[in-house]
């Protein structure tokens, strides 16, 4: 995404000359990069069903969705994926391998804001039932056959063929 500011004397800044490029400040000299935004989810599978949740807020208000989330800073992927995992479905889970690295933008086709999105493998740790909560809206078990025809962000189709090559596998 290009800044209008710089972050440091707030003066305006030109918009980069490069595709992803960064945005030097003309007036201070500070180099503002420009990276993707770090995300992390799991495919929490149970019994060769995976948990998706409905998203209560947008984008993509409606669609569905795996659990998952922006990092806060200085968290490991590993723990931002439990966290975000416990807070929309209320599910303590185990991640058992790091499934693969996905990028997306964060809105759509034409969204400015890139996402890098970190995806594991896991299963619950106990046999609690999911509850919907925080940016959740429902929540429910798919059968690889029975998955949504749309999910919210388009990199997910991808973490759900994944998941689904895995299944084969085993
Ligand atoms: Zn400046």
């Amino acid at each position: 995404m290009q800044r209008k500011f710089c972050s440091a004397c707030g003066g305006a800044l030109a918009p980069a000359t490069e595709p992803h490029g960064s945005q030097p400040c003309a007036s201070c000299g500070t180099e503002h990069f420009r990276n993707s935004k770090p995300c992390a989810g799991a495919v929490v599978a149970r019994g060769g069903r995976v948990l998706l949740v409905r998203r209560a807020i947008e984008p993509f208000k409606d669609h569905w969705d795996i659990p998952g989330g922006f990092l806060h800073e200085a968290e490991h992927p590993e723990d931002g994926a439990r966290r975000e995992i416990l807070e929309e479905t209320g599910l303590r889970v185990r991640l058992v391998e790091t499934l693969g690295i996905y990028m997306d933008r964060y809105g759509g086709e034409d969204a400015e804001e890139w996402t890098l999105n970190v995806y594991y493998l896991a299963e619950p740790l106990d046999d609690a039932e999911p509850r919907a909560a925080d940016d959740a809206s429902e929540i429910a078990w798919f059968a690889p056959d029975e998955l949504p025809a749309e999910m919210a962000f388009n990199h997910e189709r991808e973490v759900l063929a994944a998941w689904r090559a895995r299944l084969r596998q085993t």
